[in-house]
């Protein structure tokens, strides 16, 4: 499902989900068989699943079809009571942050990226600015906003962990100073374990400033493996190299411990699977967690047509990094906050 999509018989099925945006776009949580995973809803692809969820029953829960054939049941979540309220100063919380998959509250701290506006530099995938031209989120999510938020997720919708993301704002922290504020005046307001994520600031005693501000772990993504696909993907990005990522990698996990750092890397933008794999035994040696996630095309962004990779593919990856991450004794439940943690956007946690 997750690399076809599904089609919904009933679009206002569950919680309003986001296209555009960084993270799970186009996407939709999906409750199956007690475990709440993103599925693509709004990509080309999707709309020729051969999956279709049913209009929700009077307990909410639907029928699955695969060509025409019952194979499960499935339910939405719903909205979170938290996205009907606003801020002190007017802005709606759910422009604020989202909630993610079944209990995951995420955000992304800043809307804007100097990657993003330049097609020579900006990430192929990514569409943050989209959401943000749509008004579906504010570009500055302050501090105080961000705490007002996390307290009532927690409070009125028992969110158990927070996501929090930025575009890159410069060529230096790379977006490690406003995620130390923000992630300060969310353990202020509540105890909430926080995650981290940006590209690797230039520094690395923002690893301590980070840990010191509240976050719990952290995500540095490198999206692609292989030099050849790191800089057609991403061209801009991929100016920080691999190994500046591996010593960046060692240097967070002297501070958050091994399994508290964690990567995200899209399967399915060319790297094959032998270099998919070879990378995350080298992460998995030194204490990284390699979040493996298929890759689904974005509405609006230079890879909307590209396809997801199937689930063949899928498996070939997820099977044997599952037995790496079983050797290693990392799991994904022992990580303290995080997409990792969290799970929804990948299969990987089955094969742990
Ligand atoms: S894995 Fe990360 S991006 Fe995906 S739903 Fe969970 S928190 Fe959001």
């Amino acid at each position: 499902m997750q690399s076809r999509g599904i089609r919904l018989a009933d679009p206002d099925s569950g919680a309003p989900s986001r296209r555009g945006g960084a993270g799970p776009s186009d996407h939709k949580a999906v409750t199956v068989d007690g475990r709440t995973v993103m599925i693509p809803i709004y990509s080309d692809a999707a709309a020729r699943s051969p999956f279709l969820a049913e209009a929700p029953d009077a307990d909410g829960s639907s029928a699955l079809l695969r060509d025409g054939n019952a194979v499960a049941r499935v339910a939405f979540p719903r909205p979170p009571r938290f996205y009907a309220m606003q801020t002190f100063d007017g802005v709606p919380y759910w422009k604020i942050a989202q909630l993610h998959a079944a209990d995951v509250l995420a955000t992304t701290v800043l809307q804007t990226c100097v990657r993003y506006g330049n097609r020579a530099t900006a990430c192929q995938f990514c569409a943050i600015g989209d959401s943000l031209a749509a008004g579906r989120t504010v570009n500055r999510k302050t501090p105080e906003q961000l705490a007002e938020v996390a307290r009532a997720a927690v409070l009125l919708d028992g969110v158990k962990h927070m996501v929090m993301t930025t575009g890159t704002p410069n060529f230096t922290d790379r977006g490690a100073a406003i995620l130390c504020e923000s992630a300060f005046a969310v353990k202020a307001a509540v105890d909430l374990p926080i995650q981290a994520q940006c590209e690797p600031p230039d520094d690395p005693a923002w690893f301590e400033r980070l840990r010191a501000a509240g976050v719990d772990s952290l995500g540095m993504h490198l999206e692609a493996v292989s030099p050849e696909v790191r800089a057609r993907i991403m061209p801009g990005k991929a100016n920080i190299g691999v190994d500046e990522y591996f010593a960046a990698f060692e240097r967070a996990v002297a501070v958050f411990g091994r399994g508290q750092v964690s990567t995200y890397i899209i399967a399915g933008l060319g790297d094959t699977v032998e270099a998919i794999l070879e990378t995350c035994e080298r992460l998995v040696n030194i204490g990284v967690y390699p979040f493996v996630v298929p890759f689904v095309p974005i509405g609006g962004t230079p890879l909307a047509a590209h396809p997801a990779p199937d689930a063949a593919f899928m498996r070939s990856i997820l099977e044997p990094l599952g037995r790496q991450l079983v050797r290693a004794g990392m799991r994904s439940a022992d990580i303290k906050a995080g997409c990792g943690k969290c799970g929804a956007c990948s299969s990987l946690a089955a094969y742990e």
